[in-house]
């Protein structure tokens, strides 16, 4: 056991709730932070060395006093997990400014803020920072022209992060995850999207929460102290394949 603690953004459900359980199921106490208080109390209730903060990551207020109040309940901070994310797919010239700026708040002011509140913590412990962008800030596609942007911003803020923050101690790294059957992906991806996905993902398949949460949690450890800077695609093999055509994949 130790008393290592990680904050997790948006943690009441999806890869965020299975990288707060993996962590916990390693000895570490863990802090969900999520905008949606009923589903955090749902989660936390009746699990020891949990603390549930409602918190929009977007509010500097809020996210200041989230980590403060992490500070209070365990007296030290070892990891930041920045998942809490927004999806929004539609054509660039329907992206209305309201909408770019709500994923552009949340996906990337959100880190930022989070980050910024966390880093006099992280420095004391020599902490990590794991920053969760998508495979849609690795290459760009149609209908993600603000979700797709804010995570592309994510990835280059994690290297400006470990630029920085390496004479500190705090390493600084990103996971891409390609498409996990979450709410967030149910929201946006059709049964067509589906398909398609199936077909351009080598490993031909969805992932699920908890593969993505053991390279979450593998970042977060003692086991990755040499790394930092680095984006590591969790995608069954999307990124690593530039012409996967369904029509060559059958042999034609
Ligand atoms: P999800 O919708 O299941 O969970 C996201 C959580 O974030 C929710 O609990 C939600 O309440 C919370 N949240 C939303 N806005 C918030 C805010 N302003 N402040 C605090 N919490 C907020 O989604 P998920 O699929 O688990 O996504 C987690 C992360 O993974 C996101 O950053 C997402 O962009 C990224 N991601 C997901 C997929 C996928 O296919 N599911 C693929 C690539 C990247």
């Amino acid at each position: 056991m130790t008393d290592k603690t990680a904050i997790i953004t948006g943690a009441a459900r999806g890869i965020g709730l299975a990288t707060a359980r993996l962590l916990s199921q390693r000895g570490w106490r863990v802090v969900l932070a999520d905008i949606d208080a009923d589903e955090l109390q749902r989660v936390v209730l009746g699990w020891e060395d949990a603390l549930a903060v409602t918190c929009d990551v977007s509010d500097p207020d809020q996210v200041q006093a989230m980590v403060a109040r992490t500070v209070e309940w365990s007296g030290r901070l070892d990891a930041l997990v920045n998942n809490a994310g927004v999806a929004d797919f539609r054509p660039m010239g329907e992206t209305d400014l309201a909408t770019w700026r709500r994923i552009m708040a949340v996906n990337l002011d959100g880190v930022f803020l989070c980050s910024q509140a966390a880093i006099p913590h992280l420095a004391r412990t020599g902490g990590a920072i794991v920053n969760i962008a998508s495979i849609s800030g690795l290459r760009a596609s149609t209908l993600r022209v603000a979700y797709g942007t804010s995570k592309a911003a994510v990835i280059h803020l994690t290297r400006q992060q470990a630029a920085e923050l390496g004479q500190q101690g705090i390493r600084a790294n990103c996971v891409a995850p390609g498409p996990v059957d979450t709410k967030l992906a149910l929201a946006v991806h059709s049964p067509v999207i589906r398909a398609a996905y199936h077909d351009s993902i080598p490993l031909n398949r969805y992932g699920e929460e908890g593969e993505i949460a053991q390279a979450i949690a593998f970042l977060c450890s003692d086991q990755a102290s040499y790394v930092t800077g680095q984006v590591l695609a969790v995608d069954g093999g999307f990124e690593a394949t530039g012409v996967g055509l369904p029509a060559l994949r059958l042999g034609n």
